[in-house]
């Protein structure tokens, strides 16, 4: 029989990987709080439309990367392959646009059908935040600034820049269309199979091109900064300034396009040199259209997403995991002949008192040569050794594992004392 496998690109996390994702998120999670984001949660399966409406047919995400696939109804479903639409979707579903402002963050696995390499995977993780019902220039500057945070406060501010541009209003974006399938339709024969396609389907994205000889090309193009309405203009002006005024060092990027359609005036990624290829941690920008695009009223709106597989490789290549972030086993309490009823019951008496005792109450039996091996093993710095007799007289044995103290017995109530007096300095 063929060895049951997980599907390539998709990976388990393993409980010695838990402590990092759990460090990393429990940071941004924080910072999330200080700025007075609120979470939202939607289901991984949306109807296929959804993204298609918002993210666009003519981008990589919708034309090969979605996992689709037909449910039993024969209705079209669709893994999210990022959140910003599943986001939209519900808070028009619940009225949270309806006369007021959001501020919002998500995170959860997201899926799309890519080759899997470092940094790239069929299931990864993102932490977004998406803003509604301000026009800025304001909130995009706070939505970077807590960007910027993010990274400074995970230690990789150094290693990140911040990546800028403006993709002015529709109406601009249009004009700009024009004049760069111009100046490209020049040079057709030139261009990779992929961006000849593009030069009708989505002229943009072929800014985006990794081809060398198309970025040579792009060298001489007219620049989308240059085509710019007055509004969006002024809007990337007054960002920068307070960037400026706070301190955040960002390069205009004139390229910088992004793969979704639904982008308008700013955008944004934070990129490193760290990763190889896939350099971009973090990457959005403003969608000012998306709200009314999926039918509700206009409403202006940004946001940004972080891979988090790729954050954790940055945090692993630049040094900047904490350590002892596994939180071990403290105390084994060992249960020696027919004690398990007592023993359990001691176990949860140690829980109610200490609250933040880490307690691995040995289940199963054994000699106590072996519970004994298991517990040097879990790195507990103490023993509990219950035995009949102990049980008998409402007492355990106290062992040291990492001391040369000899072992001793005592009541249940000065065990508790004992364990307090020793963990209270975190000693742990
Ligand atoms: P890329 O150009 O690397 O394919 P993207 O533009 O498709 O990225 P977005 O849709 O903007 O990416 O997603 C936001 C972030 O999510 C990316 O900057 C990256 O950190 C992360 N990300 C995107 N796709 C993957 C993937 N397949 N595996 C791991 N992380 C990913
Ligand atoms: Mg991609």
């Amino acid at each position: 029989m063929k060895k049951l496998q997980a599907i390539r690109g998709m990976n388990d996390l393993l409980p010695e990987d838990s402590p990092r994702w759990q460090y990393l998120e429990g940071t941004l999670k924080a910072i999330l709080q200080r700025y007075s984001y609120r979470e939202i949660r939607t289901p991984v399966l949306e109807f296929t439309e959804l993204f298609k409406r918002s993210i666009g047919e003519v981008t990589d995400i919708v034309e090969k990367e979605m996992y689709t696939f037909d449910d039993r109804n024969g209705d079209s479903l669709t893994l999210r392959p990022e959140g910003t639409a599943s986001c939209v979707r519900a808070c028009e579903e619940n009225g949270l646009l309806y006369n007021q402002t959001q501020r919002l963050w998500y995170l959860g696995p997201m899926f799309r059908h890519e080759r899997p390499q470092k940094g790239r995977y069929r299931q990864f993780h993102q932490i977004g935040v998406e803003v509604f019902g301000m026009t800025g220039p304001d909130i995009d500057a706070e939505v970077l600034l807590l960007s910027a945070r993010m990274l400074r406060e995970l230690g990789v501010a150094e290693y990140v820049t911040l990546q800028l541009n403006s993709l002015g209003s529709s109406e601009a974006r249009a004009e700009y269309k024009k004049a760069l399938v111009d100046y490209l339709s020049q040079y057709r024969e030139q261009l990779d199979e992929d961006s000849q396609r593009r030069l009708e389907s989505n002229p943009l994205r072929i800014l985006d091109s990794k081809n060398p000889d198309t970025q040579k090309l792009l060298d001489d193009a007219p620049r989308l900064l240059d085509h710019l309405d007055d509004d969006s203009r002024q809007h990337f002006e007054q960002l920068r300034k307070i960037l400026d005024a706070n301190g955040v060092a960002y390069e205009v990027n004139p390229r910088l396009v992004r793969g979704l359609d639904y982008y308008g005036k700013t955008a944004f990624e934070w990129v490193t040199d760290q990763l190889g290829a896939q350099g971009t941690v973090c990457a959005g920008g403003r969608y000012d259209g998306l709200v009314e695009q999926l039918g509700g009223k206009p409403t202006p709106a940004i946001g940004f997403g972080i891979g988090l597989e790729r954050l954790l490789l940055l945090l692993e290549a630049t040094n900047n995991l904490p350590e002892g972030l596994e939180k071990q086993t403290q105390v084994y309490l060992a249960a020696m002949g027919e004690v398990q009823s007592h023993a359990l019951v001691l176990a949860e008496q140690l829980r109610d008192a200490l609250p933040e005792l880490q307690l691995l109450s040995h289940c199963g039996g054994g000699s106590f040569k072996s519970q004994m091996k298991k517990a040097d093993k879990s790195q507990a710095e103490l023993a509990l050794i219950l035995g009949e007799d102990e049980a008998e007289a409402g007492k355990v044995a106290l062992k040291y594992l990492r001391e040369e103290r000899p072992q001793e017995t005592l009541a249940v109530a000065d065990v508790i004392e004992r364990l307090r007096a020793h963990f209270a300095n975190g000693k742990a």
